[in-house]
């Protein structure tokens, strides 16, 4: 791809709270380069989840344009917004939210069954990528049966199942202890590079937003980049 796997191009977005409106993003730009991993660092309330919201097609930005893969979005109607979303974003939460009556294989098979992809092509893809974040060994596993480390990596294996061109994780490691945190970030990090993805990830680990490419923040409504 030649361009930016995300672009926001002077983005606004206000929530309307009683009488009062909060701009949260007020001419937001960010341009999110293939094989990018980019940190956002921002203290609680200046607007990382709705910036991930925006970004990832979840909520309308109230002005400006969002483009993910050089497309622009503004104009799309909810199924085209949706259709791009499943086929181009991938997101990571801070709780996995795998399915828990589903094994790790089965977990990553879904997004792909629901694109329509045959059951034995999801299922040699699905495999083919939990063996590479090393969890060839624990395929038939359920959440459950799972360690937190496991099942972070099961969920990132699931993010970018349909080989989206944009991540999107919010607080991927919050959940872990240290010494997990840095093995799933060494994985999710490690991914990007190998796949070209671009990722933006929240984080309050300064110490693993050091080791990104890039670290920006929200400070008056705006992208700044951060050293
Ligand atoms: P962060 O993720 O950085 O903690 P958020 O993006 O969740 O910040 O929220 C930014 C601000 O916008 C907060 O003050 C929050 O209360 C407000 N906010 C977020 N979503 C809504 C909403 N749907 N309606 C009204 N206010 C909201």
């Amino acid at each position: 791809m030649a361009g930016p796997a995300l672009a926001l191009a002077k983005v606004d977005r206000r929530y309307l709270q009683g009488q009062a409106t909060l701009d949260i993003l007020r001419g937001a730009d960010l341009d999110l380069w293939p094989g990018q991993s980019v940190a956002l660092i921002a203290p609680s309330g200046a607007g990382k989840s709705t910036l991930l919201h925006v970004a990832g097609l979840l909520e309308k930005p109230d002005g400006g344009e969002v483009l993910v893969g050089g497309e622009p979005t503004a104009a799309m109607d909810d199924a085209a917004r949706t259709a791009l979303r499943r086929t181009r974003i991938g997101f990571v939460y801070q709780a996995h939210h795998l399915l828990a009556e589903f094994t790790a294989l089965e977990n990553v098979m879904v997004p792909q069954l629901i694109r329509g992809l045959p059951r034995q092509q999801a299922a040699e893809r699905s495999r083919e990528l939990l063996a590479y974040l090393g969890l060839g060994e624990r395929m038939t596993h359920r959440p459950a049966e799972l360690s937190g480390g496991e099942q972070q990596r099961v969920a990132i294996a699931r993010a970018v199942a349909n080989a989206p061109g944009l991540l999107l994780a919010d607080e991927p490691t919050g959940n872990l202890d240290p010494r997990t945190a840095e093995h799933v970030f060494g994985t999710l990090t490690g991914l990007v590079k190998a796949t070209g993805l671009a990722a933006l990830i929240a984080t309050h680990n300064l110490d693993l937003a050091g080791r990104m490419d890039r670290r920006v923040t929200i400070r008056d409504g705006v992208i700044v980049e951060v050293a």
